[in-house]
């Protein structure tokens, strides 16, 4: 079985029964989350008691995308002391946030921290990071397994380096946080969903997952939008929602 789990869906804080950031890629028995925003600890241990779950990807140091790994550092130090560190693959700043919101126990007592910015091997899967533009260091990753790739933006303004992480994806999760491009020409640092859907298209992704929702957002604004620029199923993030792979 092979699934992704959809633990959030909003970009900035989480709306009235939403929640940031936060996935989980299930393939061959292997679960690797993929960012843990504000409100995603229940939803994680819903699924895994214990969180207990094999590797933590965290793509970028905003909270919206990191803040509950430090409630998964105390699931797993107050109820599983005993059992393996789960690898933490941290992009720049993720420790610094994560230890200054609490310095005691370190992270590092629970997990086996690694850098986000190196190729790693993570079960069935080989993890590529590329840096891609964000107000802070952002990694989106790819990870490609025999028969699945899924890769992932994190958050990122368009860039051409998106065309390579996009390339022949069975499933790409992509920024979609604007509904409309900012007019005044300033840096682009997060994606309108018809910019995540031009590059889902340009790399020859089969089927798009827009996330990363600005909160009040009219999700099917978005979703009509893509939908006008890529010829793959465009999926909108949900909370709860399990896209089989
Ligand atoms: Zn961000």
């Amino acid at each position: 079985m092979s699934e992704l789990i959809v633990l959030g869906s909003c970009g900035a804080w989480p709306e009235p029964g939403r929640a940031c950031a936060g996935f989980v890629l299930s393939h061959q028995g292997v679960r690797i989350v993929l960012d843990l925003g504000y409100g995603t600890i229940g939803p994680l241990l819903e699924r895994f008691p214990r969180g207990a779950v094999d590797a933590v990807i965290v793509t970028h140091r905003h909270p919206d995308h990191c803040v509950d790994v430090s409630a998964l550092a105390r699931v797993r130090y107050y109820e599983a002391a005993a059992e393996p560190k789960i690898p933490l693959y941290c992009a720049p700043g993720v420790l610094d946030v994560l230890r200054a919101l609490e310095p005691t126990p370190d992270p590092a007592t629970v997990f086996d921290v690694r850098d986000l910015g190196r190729p790693a091997r993570i079960g069935p899967f080989s993890l590529t990071p590329f840096p891609l533009p964000h107000h802070v260091p952002n990694y989106g990753v790819r990870l490609t397994a025999p028969g699945l790739t899924v890769a992932y933006t994190g958050d990122c303004g368009p860039t051409e380096a998106l065309r390579e992480l996009a390339r022949d994806a069975d499933l790409f999760i992509a920024d979609a946080t604007l509904r409309d491009e900012p007019a005044d020409g300033s840096p682009r640092n997060v994606m309108t969903a018809t910019e995540a859907a031009t590059w889902a298209a340009a790399g020859g992704a089969r089927r798009l997952l827009l996330a990363h929702f600005w909160p009040g957002s009219d999700r099917a604004v978005s979703a009509a939008r893509a939908r006008a620029v890529f010829g793959g199923e465009v999926i909108v993030a949900e909370e709860g929602l399990v896209v089989d792979l």
